[in-house]
């Protein structure tokens, strides 16, 4: 392990929360230092178009957009890190933050690690995963070219997803848990008006099928009735919703009972000082882009302030 240095604000997370934390860090004369993660550019760097991030009336390709916000966060001094936080401590501050190649001393610490796909949990899922399965219909449904694919879940994920599939599946069936989609009216409409996808109602997995090695389909019940049977398909993307990522804080910071850091009402604050939380880890209803950047601005604002001995506190008092 090298020396530790010190630094005023380390960012852990590199999603829209994370490099818009950087750039306003980093415009403030902060040198903020950024652990990239194991997936640089977060969750947006396996969506395809963006339609609803201002100022690109035409959208913009995520991976697009995650490039163009790492580089205007290193313009003004942002250093990224290609390594993943495995030890932290927060009993200062400052406080210790350590990848295995790196060993921080930090006086802020902004956390935005995002969230990870939620999986099924049922037998053969880690090994089927790039095997058939998938929590990636952009990344991986090109494989499957010319084959009947399944997308399990009801929300926009699932109809974005089914309806992007449809480019290359002979057939889409969605297979969701309940009667009716969570999924925005918009995205339900597209994706009920496609003449390739079809809807399984109240149908729940409860396997996987496999052949040499690759999915083969899915075991499924019927909630109301408990009829059990087999649906084949050539590959089965999950789209469930995502996991906090706060595995590393749990016992140190106050989390809820899903996971999501606790942020003080109206704050980026978390319950330790210097400490801070921006970006899906800690959102609760909103999770897009747009309300990850924002938070990331609110969370640098936020250190900048402690860094000088202050509070932000409210723009307008009563
Ligand atoms: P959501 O949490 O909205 O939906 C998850 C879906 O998975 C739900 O239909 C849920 O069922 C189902 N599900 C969860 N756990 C299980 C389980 N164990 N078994 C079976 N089904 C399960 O996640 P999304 O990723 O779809 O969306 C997250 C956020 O991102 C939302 O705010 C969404 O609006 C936004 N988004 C916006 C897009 C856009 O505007 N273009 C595109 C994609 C996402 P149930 O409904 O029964 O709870």
């Amino acid at each position: 392990m090298p020396e530790t240095e010190n630094r005023k604000v380390v960012i852990i997370g590199s999603g829209c929360a994370g490099h818009t934390a950087a750039l306003y860090a980093a415009r403030s004369a902060l040198e903020p230092l950024v652990f990239e993660g194991m997936m640089p550019g977060g969750l947006l760097t396996i969506t395809t178009d963006v339609e609803n991030y201002p100022g690109f009336p035409d959208g913009i390709m995520g991976p697009d957009l995650m490039v163009a916000m790492k580089a205007q966060a290193e313009r003004f001094g942002t250093e990224y890190l290609f390594d993943r936080v495995t030890e932290i401590d927060f009993s200062g501050p400052p406080h210790r933050v350590a990848s295995p190649g790196r060993e921080v001393m930090a006086d802020t610490v902004i956390i935005s690690t995002g969230s990870s796909p939620r999986l099924l949990g049922l037998d053969g899922e880690d090994r089927l995963m790039g095997h058939g399965l998938s929590t990636c219909a952009t990344c991986d449904g090109a494989f499957f070219k010319d084959q009947e694919m399944v997308i399990v879940g009801g929300g926009d994920s699932a109809m974005e997803e089914a309806i992007f599939l449809t480019r290359f599946a002979t057939k889409v069936t969605v297979i969701h848990r309940r009667d009716a989609l969570r999924a925005s009216p918009i995205m339900a409409d597209r994706a009920q008006a496609n003449d390739k996808i079809e809807f399984m109602w109240d149908t729940v997995l409860t396997g996987y099928l496999e052949e040499d090695g690759k999915v083969a389909g899915v075991g499924i019940e019927n909630v109301n009735s408990g009829e059990a049977g087999e649906f084949h398909a050539g590959a089965v993307f999950l789209a469930l919703g995502h996991i906090p990522n706060t595995e590393l804080f749990e016992g140190v910071l106050d989390l809820d009972e899903a996971g999501l850091i606790n942020t003080k009402p109206d704050s980026p604050c978390t319950n330790i000082p210097g400490v801070f939380a921006a970006g899906d880890v800690q959102d609760r209803y909103w999770r897009q882009a747009v309300t990850a950047a924002g938070s990331g601005c609110a969370a640098a604002l936020e250190a900048e302030a402690f860094l000088s001995g202050g509070h932000r506190g409210p723009v307008f008092e009563d």
